[in-house]
């Protein structure tokens, strides 16, 4: 029997929502095997964490985890780079990083998932300033369809198509990422803002902390919690110097007096500190601990990034629709990313404004109002989150990349005979 052909394996994402169908599934445990495994493939996807919310880790012939290649966390102190194991998690990455004294810029909302697999899909945390997290990766090292190894460097023509990838393009066995020195953060919750505040100081609210994001439940017009990031250190790419929170006479809330988790009714204990004590970067900026469930547990996601200037009438539009979003909601983070220049970032070339959905784990009830949400927003140029449920169609995509039919050449040069292709590929991508 092949070794590294594996019989235990996920046999869903995370989220229960996709009962992967691949026949075969492997785990190498050396990049010499991993390279076998896809050489031989007819076709292979590679399943990292699978916390994303569709179908784009299933794959119609292999699935392979890399989680038993040797982790490795390299630090060149000097150029402020570390290059890292595609699968390790940002929980395992950030504890080693900081204890050199070095930090990522930005975290998502957990440090559960892989890099890899959140570099792939443009995964972002909060903040104007703060770009996604596939903008720290400055090289990564494939294998592709062959079973060969290949390295893109930032500089490289190809780099900005390559870096998110959706998997499409081969195998990320190591990522090389930008490092800044370590920092600590603390973070506020604020409770009670009515969404009117938002018409005036949309962009102030955002730009009030590190990262910034704001919750509700659509089941009245305001904010149930705000969660305020502050670095501690002064940012020094900040645009201003951070200033402590206070309350401007645009910011009614009120600060909540005990920890918060912003999903209601759930337990405050899965969240990282609040109340404004000091932590290390890592342990404030998600908003979940890696040794607890992230978020709610039991639901699906969807979101939705538009350019900034889009916020407040976005805010509007969803807001008429708040009846049919409210019954299948458990709640909605709006946060703020930076442009970057990556061809399938949803950041792309926009400053953009994010709207998260956390949905209640029925699929039938929440498509009609996904599909409902996309129509309202169409105006506004949504872009879906690669990793989330949508039901946008491939010529809603192609309008809103504009360099997809490049990806797709760069896509049919690494990959000519669609080793990597899967239904989801298929799909949205049309190969
Ligand atoms: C509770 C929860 C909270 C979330 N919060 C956020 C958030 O704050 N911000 C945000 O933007 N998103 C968020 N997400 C979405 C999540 O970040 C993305 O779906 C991310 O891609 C998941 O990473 P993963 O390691 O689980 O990858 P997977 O879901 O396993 O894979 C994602 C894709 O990447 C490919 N891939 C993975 N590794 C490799 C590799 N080494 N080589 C080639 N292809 C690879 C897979 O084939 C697949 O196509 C959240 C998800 C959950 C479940």
């Amino acid at each position: 029997m092949d070794q590294d052909l594996v019989s235990t394996r996920p046999r869903t994402n995370w989220a229960g929502n996709i009962a992967f169908a691949a026949p075969d599934f492997y785990g190498p445990a050396a990049v010499a095997e991993l390279r076998a495994v896809v050489a031989r493939a007819r076709r292979v996807r590679v399943l990292a964490t699978g916390h994303s919310f569709n179908d784009m880790a299933d794959s119609p012939g292999a699935q392979v985890s890399l989680a038993s290649l040797p982790p490795e966390v390299d630090v060149d102190s000097a150029a402020s780079l570390v290059r890292v194991s595609a699968a390790l998690s940002y929980a395992q990455l950030a504890s080693r990083l900081d204890r050199q004294g070095f930090a990522l810029r930005n975290l998502a909302s957990l440090p559960h998932i892989s890099v890899a697999g959140a570099c792939a899909t443009a995964t972002h945390g909060s903040g104007p300033a703060n770009q996604n997290l596939a903008a720290a990766v400055t090289a990564l090292e494939i294998v592709t369809a062959d079973g060969d190894i290949a390295e893109v460097r930032r500089g490289d023509d190809s780099f900005p198509g390559a870096v998110v990838h959706l998997g499409a393009l081969g195998v990320v066995t190591r990522l090389v990422l930008e490092v800044v020195p370590s920092f600590d953060v603390s973070q506020r919750v604020y409770e009670d803002l009515p969404l009117e505040v938002l018409d005036d100081h949309f962009a102030d609210i955002m730009a009030s902390g590190y990262s910034v994001s704001l919750f509700t439940d659509w089941r009245a017009p305001r904010l149930t919690q705000l969660w305020i990031k502050q670095r501690l250190d002064g940012d020094p790419t900040a645009p201003t110097p951070p200033a402590p929170v206070t309350y401007a006479p645009w910011f009614t809330a009120r600060p909540a007096l005990t920890a918060r988790h912003p999903v209601p009714g759930a337990s405050p204990e899965n969240c990282t500190e609040q109340l404004g004590v000091p932590g290390r970067w890592f342990e404030r900026l998600p908003h979940f601990r890696p040794e607890f469930t992230p978020s709610a547990g039991e639901e699906l996601q969807s979101e939705y990034l538009l350019p900034t200037g889009f916020a407040v009438p976005a805010l509007r539009a969803l807001n008429q629709i708040s009846d049919r979003v409210a019954p299948v909601l458990q709640i909605c983070e709006v946060r703020a990313i930076a442009a970057d220049d990556l061809w399938l970032s949803s950041c792309y070339r926009r400053d953009s404004v994010a709207f998260h959905f956390t949905w209640i784990p029925d699929t039938a009830a929440v498509l009609p109002v996904v599909t409902l949400i996309e129509q309202r927003l169409a105006s506004f140029a949504p872009r879906p989150h690669w990793g989330k449920v949508f039901t946008a169609s491939a010529d809603d995509l192609h309008a809103r990349y504009d360099r997809l039919p490049d990806f797709l050449d760069l896509a049919n040069h690494y990959d000519p005979a669609g080793k990597f292709r899967n239904a989801y590929t298929a799909r949205y991508l049309g190969r």
